[in-house]
């Protein structure tokens, strides 16, 4: 997923801090392994890999996966989205313009619309699609055989797509968020290519606050460059990351603003819930797929959160990490 819209430097770096091959990327031992095993029984039976399916919260490498598909198989990269392809039409245009063996990243392939889903069933199958020309009863579909491409298919909810899709792609690799030791590795890794100095402590106080996430890991270490350049400090130490990392409302469990708002939406407007997705969002005044897809997983993960039939609920652990005595009567 593309993420926040990042301004053109920090964009530029984000690309240059990718791992270019799967030796280089960090964590994911499973992923890695099974992936590893698809690609390089791919190569020797000299035939394009098997369509990929990538799963998981945003930042955690799925894009970066897609990238390593093309380069390990040495096929060209073509990149689009799910909301990119509205019609069929677009989808074809795509489908028709690819090489033999080039590699297709579709990023947030469950927003693609039904018809272009439709499509996709039979070029991944087959490797063929129907255009369809005219409209009523003079329609008539003329096929079109298409080169051999994997697909690498990205998602940040595996649960909204439909079974017929996920049936169809040969592998899927779900991401999990990443230990801090993990994420010291990427920080060191990405410190090693910006020509920066830190001590053991500062890579653990930003692996610790990066949400499990490398994107975010990256994206800490650069505020913290910033803050140590303009404070003219040469080696980082984890009071100069924890004092960059505060003035940016990270918080020391690496909580940032919109999990904060979403726990404290819980806590103080609905008693620790439970309450449903919509009504939670609206209270944040963000999107429900922002909630459920960005805030939500880690929260979950770190014990913060519940999800339970009746909606959400606030844990013990959230009214501890607000400083709240929760009151007998929520549910938790
Ligand atoms: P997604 O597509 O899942 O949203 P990306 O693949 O765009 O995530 O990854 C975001 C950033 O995080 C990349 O720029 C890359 O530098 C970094 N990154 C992601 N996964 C890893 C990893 N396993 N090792 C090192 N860096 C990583």
């Amino acid at each position: 997923m593309a993420g926040p819209v990042a301004e053109p430097e920090e964009r530029e770096l984000e690309a240059a801090l990718r791992p270019k091959n799967l030796d280089d990327f960090v964590g994911q031992e499973r992923v890695r392994k099974q992936l590893g095993l698809v690609l390089a029984a791919s190569k020797i039976r000299g035939r394009s890999a098997d369509h990929v399916l990538m799963s998981g919260p945003p930042g955690l490498g799925k894009t970066t996966l897609a990238m390593i598909v093309a380069a390990e198989m040495n096929a060209p990269l073509r990149i689009s989205s799910g909301p990119a392809i509205q019609h069929a039409g677009d989808l074809a245009a795509i489908l028709s313009s690819l090489t033999e063996g080039e590699v297709l990243f579709l990023d947030e392939i469950h927003r693609m619309s039904r018809p272009a889903e439709e499509m996709l069933y039979m070029a991944m199958e087959d490797f063929r699609v129907d255009i369809i020309v005219g409209k009523g009863a003079g329609a008539t579909a003329i096929p079109l055989e298409l080169p051999s491409f994997t697909l690498v298919g990205a998602t940040t909810r595996a649960g909204l797509l439909p079974g017929p899709l996920r049936d169809r792609f040969g592998f899927t690799g779900h991401l999990e968020f990443y230990s801090v030791a993990e994420l010291e590795l990427v920080l060191r890794r990405s410190a090693g290519m910006l020509d920066l100095r830190l001590t053991s402590a500062g890579f653990s106080e930003i692996a610790g606050r990066s949400r499990g996430t490398p994107r975010i890991a990256n994206r800490l270490l650069r505020r913290v460059r910033d803050w140590a350049l303009v404070h003219g400090i040469e080696s980082i130490d984890a009071r100069t990351a924890s004092a960059a990392l505060d003035m940016y409302e990270v918080d020391a469990r690496g909580l940032d603003r919109l999990d904060r708002s979403v726990l404290q939406a819980l806590v103080n407007k609905f008693n620790g819930g439970p309450v449903g997705l919509s009504t939670l969002a609206i209270a944040v005044g963000e999107e429900p797929e922002t909630v459920e897809t960005v805030a939500e997983p880690f929260l979950v993960r770190e014990g913060l959160l519940g999800r339970t039939p009746r909606g959400r609920i606030a844990l013990p652990a959230a009214w501890e990490h607000l400083g709240l005595k929760m009151p007998g009567n929520a549910v938790a």
